[in-house]
């Protein structure tokens, strides 16, 4: 994480390209921050490379649009203690960092108050403690901001608060550190993940076939010979992959490596992101063409988030 790139000028130099392509005023609220493995994947002197979309500040998320919140999805109505989000019924997210190993500019939680989440063990207490009083949840979700961006130390001490809450059964990490640093993965981390009494499922995400390539297999094949489920989740998100080759070949790249896609989210609208946002009746078009060409359990379910409804809503 040390070595990113967290620079847009340095980003467009990297891959020869004009610095006038990134933005700084775009960058000033949400810097600019790119691993050096993941920018090797990305094809230089192309402007249009899906992965360079993806992290490059662009001068379109400093224009106002109507209907483009900060706070997209209701998150802050739905949280009853610090860094605690309650949504879905069986199921809790813990927000535990603001740090991410990469930055999306289409990321939903853009604007979140992260300042507000716990950094420490103790802070971390009163969601626990409201987790211990409800006993209809199930699943904690170790979320962010990218959860494995902290400590394996850490993470260790908040599963063993955890798993001695007797109704808790499964521990879910959203992460996207396998796909952006795959060396992330290592013995220690499979060690907290696996040594404890509740069942780990990681969903990762990655939107862009070249995203699983060179390395990726690796981190992905430790989990999965771990014995933990790996599904991904990703965005569909205008000239990254709204086209039928990126979504088939995503999915064919997944299952190839044994991950499951498991969701397709519809842009949240998050303000900076309008540029992004692929109509919903296109992205019904894609799936039904992605669903005649892959085995059922290769088509992910293509979702959108309505704040309020009880759990996400399946569009196809
Ligand atoms: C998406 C989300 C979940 C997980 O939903 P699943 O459909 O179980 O994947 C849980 N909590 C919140 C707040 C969410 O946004
Ligand atoms: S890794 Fe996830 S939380 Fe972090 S910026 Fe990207 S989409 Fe947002």
């Amino acid at each position: 994480m040390k070595a990113a790139i967290r620079d847009s000028g340095e980003l467009c130099r990297e891959l020869n390209l004009p610095t006038e392509l990134g933005s700084d005023s775009a960058a000033a609220s949400f810097p600019v921050f790119a691993p050096r493995g993941y920018v090797n994947k990305m094809v230089s002197g192309d402007p249009h490379d899906p992965l360079l979309l993806q992290v490059l500040s662009r001068a379109e998320e400093t224009q106002v649009a109507a209907g483009f919140l900060k706070d997209a999805v209701g998150d802050l109505a739905a949280s009853p203690a610090a860094g605690m989000i309650h949504k879905y019924q069986g199921r809790v997210l813990l927000v535990t960092t603001g740090a991410c190993a990469i930055h999306c500019r289409y990321c939903f939680r853009r604007h979140f108050p992260y300042e507000t989440a716990p950094r420490t063990l103790e802070a971390w207490r009163p969601a626990i403690r409201q987790i211990a009083e409800d006993d209809s949840v199930e699943e904690v979700i170790l979320s962010g901001g990218d959860p494995l961006t902290l400590v394996d130390s850490l993470l260790e001490q908040l599963v063993g608060e955890l798993e001695r809450i007797p109704h808790l059964r499964r521990l879910r990490v959203h992460t996207r550190l396998p796909v952006v640093i795959p060396e992330r993965v290592t013995d220690e981390l499979l060690g907290w993940l696996t040594g404890s009494r509740l069942i780990p499922i990681v969903v990762i995400h990655a939107n862009h076939p070249r995203e699983v390539e060179e390395g990726v297999e690796v981190a992905l094949a430790k989990l999965i010979r771990a014995g933990v489920p790996v599904l991904n989740q990703a965005v569909l998100l205008r000239g990254v992959n709204d086209n039928v080759e990126s979504l088939v070949g995503l999915s064919r790249a997944l299952v190839n490596l044994r991950v499951m896609p498991y969701y397709l989210h519809q842009l949240d609208r998050v303000a900076g992101a309008k540029h992004f946002e692929v109509p919903v009746a296109r992205g019904l078009e894609l799936i039904e063409q992605v669903r005649s060409q892959l085995p059922g359990y290769a088509v992910p379910r293509y979702v959108q988030e309505i704040p309020g409804e009880a759990n996400k809503r399946v569009l196809a």
